[in-house]
C-alpha cells in the first residue's frame, strides 16, 4: 500500500492551500473531496488584501471586482464610508474561486481524488490510516479540511467539542441597478450584519450572526431583499455554519491537524473564513514539510505557527462581543475621523488588528479584549 506524505481532506480554501504548499515543496499529496469540483460552497466569495497576499498565485482571472471603499449603516441615514487609497477587497464567485485554486493546486503536483464517506482514522506513532470506499489509505500526516461539519473532526473529537463554536450566514443574489457599493448593514441583524456584495453582473446579499442565538432563515433575508431593493432574489437561497474558537483548541495531535472551517478558525467579528482557511492551511503544510526536513515535531511548529492566528481570534471574538454589544460606541470609533483609516486597513491587512483595539479603547475607555 501506498505511503503519502500527506492527505488533506477537503479541497476548498484550506485544503488546496496546505495541498498546494505541500505539493510546490515536492512532497506526496494525496487531495480528496466528497464531490467534484466546480462545486456550489454557500459564501459571498470576499477576499480581503491579507488573503490575496496570502495566496501563491493570483487570483485575477476570476475576480469579478475589486473595491477600495465600505458603506457601513448603522441605521437608516446613518451611514459613513471608510475608504483606501489600494484595493481592499476582491470579489469573487466562490465556486469558481475554489474550481480555480484547485486547478492550481492539481498542476503543482498534488493528486485530487473524490471519495465517498470516510468510515474511520487511525493515528499511530508512524503514520496515519483513513478508511473509505473500501479500502485503507495511509499517509505520514493528515490534514483535516473539511469544513464546518468535518467528519475527520467528528471521528477524534465526537460531535460537539466544547471549543468549537458555530456562526451562521445565508446569501442570495439580486440583480445590480449598477449603483451598489459594499455594504455592511448593522440593524439588520443581532450579534452580526447585513451585506451587499457587488459581483459585476449581480449583487450578493446575506445576513450574518456570530450568535447561534439569532435565528437566520430565507424568509427574513428575503424580507430585508424586498425591502432594500423592492425586488426578490434570483436563483438559490443557501446558508452554512462558520467555524469558530479556533483559540480555544485544545493542542494538536501529534500527525493530524484541523485547518479551516473545521479547526475553527473563522474570524467571528467580520465573518471572514477565507484568511483563516488560508493561514491554517499554510501553517499545517509547513509544519508537515518541516518535520519531514528536519525532524522537529509537526505538532509543535503547527502550534508555533498558528499561535499569531489565534491570538487575533481570541481578540476578535472579544471584539466582537464588544462591538455588536455596543453598537452606538463601537460605530462611533469606527467611522471616526481618526479611525476610520485604521478600521479599513484592520478589515483588509489583519496585522493591525491589535493595534486598532487598542486604539478603540483608547477612544471609548471601555473595550476589553478579555485576552
Ligand atoms: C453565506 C456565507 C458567506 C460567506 N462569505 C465569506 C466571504 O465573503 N469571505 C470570507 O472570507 N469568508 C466567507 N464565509 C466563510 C467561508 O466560506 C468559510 O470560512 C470557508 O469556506 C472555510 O474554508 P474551508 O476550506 O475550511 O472549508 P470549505 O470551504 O467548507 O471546504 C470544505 C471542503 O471539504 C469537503 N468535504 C466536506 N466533508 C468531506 C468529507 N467527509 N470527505 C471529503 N471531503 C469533504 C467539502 O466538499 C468542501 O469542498 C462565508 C460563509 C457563509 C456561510
Amino acid at each position: 500500500m501506498e505511503l503519502w506524505d500527506a492527505i488533506i481532506v477537503g479541497a476548498g480554501p484550506a485544503g488546496c492551500s496546505a495541498a498546494y504548499d505541500l505539493a510546490a515543496a515536492g512532497r506526496r499529496v494525496l487531495l480528496l473531496d466528497r464531490v467534484l469540483f466546480p462545486r456550489p460552497k454557500a459564501c459571498a466569495g470576499g477576499l480581503t488584501r491579507k488573503s490575496l497576499l496570502a495566496l501563491r498565485y493570483s487570483v485575477a482571472p476570476v475576480t469579478r471586482r475589486t473595491i477600495s471603499a465600505i458603506l457601513v449603516e448603522k441605521r437608516p441615514g446613518i451611514a459613513a464610508t471608510l475608504s483606501s487609497r489600494t484595493a481592499v477587497c476582491a470579489m469573487t464567485v466562490r465556486q469558481e474561486l475554489d474550481d480555480y485554486c484547485l486547478k492550481q493546486t492539481i498542476a503543482v503536483g498534488a493528486q485530487f481524488v473524490r471519495i465517498g464517506p470516510i468510515a474511520a482514522i487511525r493515528e499511530s506513532s508512524r503514520e496515519v490510516e483513513l478508511r473509505t470506499d473500501g479500502r485503507i489509505l495511509r499517509s505520514q500526516f493528515l490534514v483535516a479540511a473539511d469544513g464546518i461539519h468535518s467528519r475527520v473532526r467528528q471521528l477524534l473529537c465526537g460531535d460537539a467539542p466544547l471549543w468549537l463554536r458555530r456562526g451562521f450566514a445565508l446569501e442570495a443574489q439580486v440583480r445590480d441597478a449598477g449603483d451598489s457599493k459594499l455594504t455592511f448593514n448593522l440593524a439588520a441583524v443581532r450579534q452580526g450584519y447585513a451585506w451587499i456584495f457587488p459581483e459585476g453582473d449581480h449583487l450578493n446579499v446575506g445576513l450574518y450572526s456570530e450568535s447561534p442565538a439569532e435565528k437566520l432563515n430565507r424568509e427574513r433575508l428575503d424580507a430585508w431583499i424586498r425591502a432594500r431593493f423592492g425586488q426578490v432574489s434570483v436563483g438559490l437561497t443557501t446558508g452554512q455554519y462558520l467555524g469558530f474558537g479556533a483559540e480555544d483548541a485544545p493542542p494538536p495531535h501529534r500527525r493530524i491537524f484541523l485547518a479551516g472551517d473545521a479547526g475553527g478558525f473563522a474570524d467571528p467579528l467580520t465573518g471572514e473564513g477565507i484568511y483563516g482557511a488560508l493561514a491554517s492551511g499554510q501553517a499545517a503544510a509547513a509544519a508537515i514539510d518541516t518535520e519531514l526536513r528536519t525532524g522537529t515535531p509537526a505538532d509543535t511548529v503547527f502550534a508555533e505557527r498558528t499561535a499569531a492566528l489565534r491570538r487575533d481570534l481570541r481578540l476578535s471574538a472579544a471584539g466582537a462581543r464588544w462591538f455588536y454589544g455596543n453598537l452606538d460606541a463601537g460605530f462611533r470609533a469606527l467611522t471616526a475621523p481618526l479611525l476610520r483609516s485604521a478600521a479599513i486597513n484592520a478589515y483588509a491587512n489583519g496585522t493591525k488588528i491589535a493595534a486598532l483595539a487598542n486604539a478603540v479603547r483608547r477612544f471609548t475607555g471601555v473595550f476589553s479584549t478579555g485576552a
